[in-house]
């Protein structure tokens, strides 16, 4: 078998979103897992609807989740010579032939054919035309496609397709202003650049025809296609961005880790037996398009959450450290990081999440739970939270690491005759501000005693104004 060559060939007319990065990824894997080469390709001749914020996007997505492309990116706006060059040699050779049927009598044409329920075709009128052409018309260039016989393809996923070539017309090639079409283009870029595996949405699934139609006309080696299907939300329909169509960016920023996203992606339209989670050399092990699944798949925002969990409890203190500046967190000191780290990994599906938590621990309460207050608030609670910072203040050795802070507030609690678990809510009121969150012991032991003691403080003001 010939080295595998795939690309990725997106459009940079909106942002790079999931569908994109999982079509993106399913050429990767492949190319990898077979030493061949994964090419990237921007396809940007609609230049009225190009954006360059686009064509970054796609970069930093691709950076982002360390997805790596051979060679340098290909960008056809750059190619419009080369796509001339191809289109004159048809031309000359008799596979192509200008077409002067003006704009407005084909609408016309299109317009009755619609209205009578029928599907308008190109009647191919100027396909043996040798006449003198009219003047003042700036012709298409039509490809003159087989009009018998069936253009067929072996489709990797969806099985053999079979098109009657009366189906088709003498398409265009390139417009009346000399740009290429599409088709034209794609085509053209896939034969140069060795495309010998091309695996894309099912959307493209029309085009391959006329594709196919103009390698045999170029006498071009055809490669092998892969048409998945779409990401539909779980009713089945089109992903909305609200179900999850978004940008791949806008996922890190919403906390996403990218070996989740990978993960979350390769099952949408594949597997492998019942496994789920997927290491990237996993993936490049196990995956092949030809197991690719001919159904479409749901996006389910529940296991993309659970993968996200999973990828980041297995993250150590260093990793997350490198992560925590993007959501604007700072670092905190060596212990808090070894002992909160794990604490809040256990309560946060998400970056953002993490951050949050880590964001209320580090930071004095701005705003106090009101119904916590209303729980806390009464004299026994003010008595007990004073009479704590108090034996907290006289302690020698403040408390080193969990099991010491929860040994100083079991003693505490012993002394006061209370049960250490009915200190908990007023002392997590004092320190957190609201319910929930990381355990009180550790987040003690992570503070240091002089915090715990301010917090307290703090929270004594609030109660005893409140009280009024
Ligand atoms: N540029 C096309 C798109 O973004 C993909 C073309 C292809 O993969 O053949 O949908």
């Amino acid at each position: 078998m010939s080295k595998i060559v795939t690309r990725f060939a997106p459009s940079p007319t909106g942002y790079l979103h999931i569908g994109g990065l999982r079509t993106a990824l399913f050429n990767y894997l492949y190319a990898r897992a077979n030493g061949g080469k994964f090419l990237l390709r921007i396809e940007d001749t609609d230049l009225a609807r190009n954006s360059i914020d686009a064509k970054e996007a796609i970069l930093q997505a691709f950076a982002w989740v360390g997805m790596d492309y051979d060679g340098e990116v290909v960008y056809q706006s750059q190619r419009f010579s080369l796509y001339q060059e191809y289109i004159d040699r048809l031309l000359k050779e008799g596979k192509a032939y200008y077409c002067y049927m003006q704009k407005e009598e084909l609408d016309k044409n299109r317009k009755e054919a619609e209205a009578k329920g029928q599907v308008w075709k190109y009647d191919n009128r100027y396909r043996d035309f040798t006449d003198t052409p009219p003047a003042g018309v700036k012709p298409v260039v039509r490809i003159k496609a087989p009009t018998e016989g069936e253009i067929c393809f072996l489709d990797g996923v969806k099985g053999e397709i079979r098109i009657a070539a009366k189906e088709l017309d003498d398409f265009i090639i390139a417009r009346s202003d000399g740009t290429p079409t599409y088709n034209f283009v794609v085509t053209i870029d896939d034969a140069l650049m060795g495309v010998t595996d091309v695996i894309r949405g099912d959307d493209h699934l029309s085009n391959t025809p006329k594709q196919i139609i103009l390698y045999q006309a170029l006498s071009f080696v055809i490669p092998r296609f892969y048409h998945v299907p779409m990401i539909l939300n779980p009713q089945g329909q089109k992903l909305s961005k609200r179900d999850g169509a978004m940008s791949v960016m806008e996922y890190k920023t919403l906390g996403f880790l990218p070996q989740a996203l990978l993960n979350f992606l390769v099952r949408l339209g594949w597997s492998h037996k019942d496994q789920e989670i997927f290491s990237m050399q996993e993936m490049l092990d196990f995956f092949n398009p030809n197991s690719l699944n001919s159904a479409p798949s749901a996006y389910n925002k529940e296991k993309l959450l659970w993968l996200n969990a999973h990828y980041l409890h297995k993250l150590d203190c260093k990793q997350i450290n490198t992560l925590l500046p993007f959501y604007g967190a700072e670092i905190p000191n060596q212990r808090a990081q070894e002992i909160l780290y794990p604490e809040i990994k256990e309560r946060s599906k998400t970056l953002l999440e993490f951050v949050e938590i880590l964001k209320t621990c580090l930071t004095s309460v701005v705003t106090y739970d009101e119904k916590m207050l209303q729980k806390v608030k009464n004299e026994e609670n003010i008595h007990l939270l004073k009479e704590f910072m108090i034996y907290l203040q006289s302690l020698k050795t403040p408390f080193e690491n969990v099991q010491e802070a929860e040994q100083e507030i079991a003693t505490f609690a012993d002394f006061q005759g209370i049960k250490a678990k009915s200190f908990f809510m007023p002392l997590r009121f004092a320190l957190l501000g609201s319910p929930g969150g990381v355990g009180i012991a550790p987040l003690m032991s992570a503070l240091g005693a002089e915090v715990v003691i301010e917090r307290i403080k703090q929270a004594l003001e609030i109660l005893s104004k409140s009280d009024s």
